[in-house]
């Protein structure tokens, strides 16, 4: 086994246990390992994945069909936290494009003011919907005729950790960028203080079929350079607040966020230490072409 980021065969063991198969609770039968290359940091789970093309993988990860109102009401509420991290400027008359984008919330809140959005997307049954507003494509080898040089943004949330080969997919990603463009890419972290603090608990839920890899700061920069990228910039977020992890603590189960209000004056001094020490739940990285 050769890890498909730097090529070299040396492993060690990330997590070896029975992973989530689809919603909390659901798990698999036999116990898996999530290998971690000793060279690049990356995690890699061997025989994960889904047909991203068929109804099956947004069951898996959603809970439910493919189904573009369903994907808006699940995720029109995270936007808010992407667009947080970009800021407002630099969409305006740009040319904007969204790998992976789902049911595309958030090219949805970012068109009004972009010249051109841009949905990759190879489910079947969002595409029609994404067509109404943005120009489509199943993959970013599709794209690359009409788009290659030309994009000022491509933003990737939460889809790496699903490909098969994040190297490629970078690349390829990069060849659509113009000189002096960006990258923004998202990743659960798997320095999330959690999964050290209640390993037993909160790894069989971080760990999952439909993630084939698994990174952390390190590795997304490693990974950056690999595919040829002129500078790497992470931002760390912790999506969720201190009522969710007493929660995990108590109730060993994940409940979203804002579950009790006692601690929430704490919520902002938790996120920032957990952020600014690399423990944060997610990571999200600024590639510079
Ligand atoms: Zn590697």
């Amino acid at each position: 086994m050769k890890c498909k980021i730097c090529r070299t065969d040396k492993f060690s063991v990330l997590y070896h246990g029975r992973i989530r198969t689809g919603g909390f609770g659901n798990l698999s039968d036999e116990k898996q390992t999530v290998y971690c290359c000793e060279s690049c940091g990356a995690g890699f789970l061997p025989d994960a994945g889904f047909n991203y093309e068929a109804q099956e993988y947004r069951e898996a990860v959603d809970g439910g069909a493919a189904d573009v109102r369903m994907f808006q009401g699940l995720h029109d509420g995270e936007q808010a936290e992407k667009i947080a991290v970009t800021g407002t400027k630099g969409y305006r008359s740009a040319i904007i494009a969204d790998i992976g984008c789902g049911g595309g919330s958030f090219l949805d809140f970012i068109s009004g003011v972009a010249e051109e959005t841009i949905a990759v997307e190879p489910c079947k049954s969002f595409q029609k919907d994404l067509a109404r507003q943005h120009t489509v494509y199943s993959y970013v080898r599709d794209a690359l005729d009409l788009w290659a040089g030309k994009v000022d943004l491509a933003v990737s949330f939460a889809v790496m950790e699903h490909v098969d080969d994040p190297l490629l997919f970078l690349q390829e990603i990069r060849r659509l960028i113009k000189p002096g463009g960006k990258v923004l890419v998202s990743t659960p972290n798997y320095d999330d203080w959690l999964l050290k603090f209640l390993p037993d608990i909160y790894e069989s839920f971080f760990y999952r079929q439909a993630h084939q890899w698994y990174f952390n700061g390190r590795s997304m920069e490693k990974l950056a350079v690999y595919a040829g990228f002129k500078s790497v910039e992470l931002v760390y977020k912790n999506r969720f607040d201190v009522s969710n992890a007493l929660h995990w603590l108590r109730d060993h189960r994940p409940t979203g966020i804002g579950k009790m209000e006692l601690f929430t004056e704490l919520d902002c001094s938790y996120k920032s230490l957990l952020e600014r020490s690399g423990r944060a739940d997610f990571i999200y990285a600024w590639f510079t072409v």
